[in-house]
């Protein structure tokens, strides 16, 4: 029988005992030789058939021309369809004049922002390239790409705590008294991978920040803005009216897209910011590309609609995702509650459950899981430069894997923790 007691205050031999239970447990699970990749948060086939509509949306004779008479199939309008553009406007709370439509990737237009910030300029400030060492601020745990593209440009990162109100506003305060701190990345809601929704005092802080640096950014990325799994969504203050307040409103841009809502890599991306930010990025923008891709923002348009139906079409991906947060959430307590190593969140929405092992753990058992067949995102994926301090986060996305299959990869990783904490406390 499995103790509820705490690991932390058992015996050498109670430990012994448990190691070796975990042991056979964990041999006869890797001899079932599963095979599933769980290390990104990506939609299930399921949900994925719930957006066929977009591709039944256009035919050979349908109404190519949006509401202007602009002909969707040909060159032009160099920030996107302006029907598209309005979907975003109701979702992120930006008038749809202040957005710009990019192709399938949110992803890109946050690297094409910093890449613009290193080699030209933010707000006709000189280059970042150009300043000597720049830096950006990282909350951690946050999303390994966001921290890819900082890395690539060769900006130090600095990590900075989330809460369960958001990233640490004091520490962020104090760093940007550093005038060489030129951004922080944000999730602001359901944030990869910890789930957190930043409270409104936290939104707010970020709209009153006055960083020496008079070219920061705000990089706010609202991948997650409408992916809720109950009935008491989390709800996000405005960041671009809490600026407007402030007069800040030219030091945030806000990313979205619909990868997790229609199709990842082939849906529609957009970013939101001030006019004056605005008029900024498309002296790139219109240099870079004659203009996105109107067709598929056409196809979203007339499968969408508007906000209504992304919100309804939503309440599909909650069913399926929500019965495989449970799994996940279930097992965990089940195999773990009370015995003190591990603790992970209960998210609202989004894609991931953020678990924390024993300190000093979290690469063994990611190791235990691939050896069994189970590949877990890396450890330390979710911090800069890969390296989580206390190697002991770890991130579940549940989304993908049929359930019996997850039922069987939570299994192993819960008999994994054991495993891996029973060795740490008795080294
Ligand atoms: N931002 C966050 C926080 C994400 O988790 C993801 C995908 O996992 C993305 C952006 C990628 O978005 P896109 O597909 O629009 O590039």
């Amino acid at each position: 029988a499995v103790s509820t007691r705490k690991m932390k205050t058992m015996s050498a031999g109670e430990l012994e005992a448990i190691e070796q239970e975990a042991l056979r447990d964990y041999e006869e699970i890797k001899s079932r030789g599963m095979s599933l990749n769980m290390s990104r948060g990506i939609p299930c086939v399921e949900q994925l058939d719930l957006a066929l509509g977009v591709l039944e949306a256009l035919h050979a004779r349908s109404e190519f021309a949006n509401s202007n008479g602009d002909d969707c199939r040909n060159y032009g309008v160099w920030n996107g369809l302006l029907e598209m553009r309005e979907i975003f406007s109701e979702l992120l709370g930006v008038p749809a004049d202040q957005i710009i439509l990019g192709n399938n990737s949110s992803l890109q237009m946050m690297f094409d922002t910093i890449s613009q910030g290193f080699t030209h300029g933010c707000g006709g400030h000189t280059p970042w390239c150009r300043q000597g060492e720049v830096k950006f601020l990282c909350p951690s745990p946050g999303y390994d790409r966001h921290f890819a593209v900082t890395e690539y440009f060769g900006i130090k990162m600095l990590p900075v705590p989330m809460l369960p109100t958001g990233p640490d506003m004091d520490m962020i305060e104090e760093l940007c008294k550093d005038p060489s701190v030129k951004g922080c990345w944000c999730v602001p809601k359901y944030s990869n991978p910890t789930g957190v929704t930043y409270s409104d005092e936290t939104v707010r802080r970020f709209a009153r920040l006055h960083p020496a640096a008079p070219d920061f950014r705000i990089m706010w990325d609202n991948a997650y803005c409408v992916h809720d799994l109950t009935d008491e969504p989390a709800e996000l203050l405005n960041i671009y009216d809490e600026c407007v307040k402030e007069g800040t409103e030219d030091q945030v841009i806000i990313f979205a897209s619909t990868s997790k809502i229609s199709f990842p890599g082939a849906g529609v991306a957009a970013l939101a910011s001030s006019a004056k930010t605005i008029a900024s990025l498309k002296g790139r923008t219109t240099v870079q590309t004659i203009g996105s891709d109107k067709l598929n923002q056409l196809r979203h348009v007339l499968f969408l609609h508007d906000a209504d139906g992304v919100k309804s079409l939503m309440k599909g991906h909650r069913q399926i995702l929500a019965p495989k947060f449970r799994i996940v959430l279930d097992a965990l307590e089940r195999e773990l509650g009370g015995l003190g190593i591990a603790r992970w969140s209960n998210p609202k929405g989004g894609y991931f459950v953020c678990l924390d092992v024993l300190e000093g753990c979290a690469k063994r058992v990611v190791g235990l899981c691939r050896e069994a067949g189970v590949t877990l995102t890396d450890a330390g994926a979710t911090y800069p430069y890969g390296n989580d301090p206390h190697d002991s986060n770890i991130r579940i996305a549940p989304s993908f894997p049929p359930q019996e299959e997850l039922r069987d990869a939570m299994e192993l990783l819960c008999v994994a923790i054991k495993l891996a904490a029973a060795e740490k406390l008795l080294a």
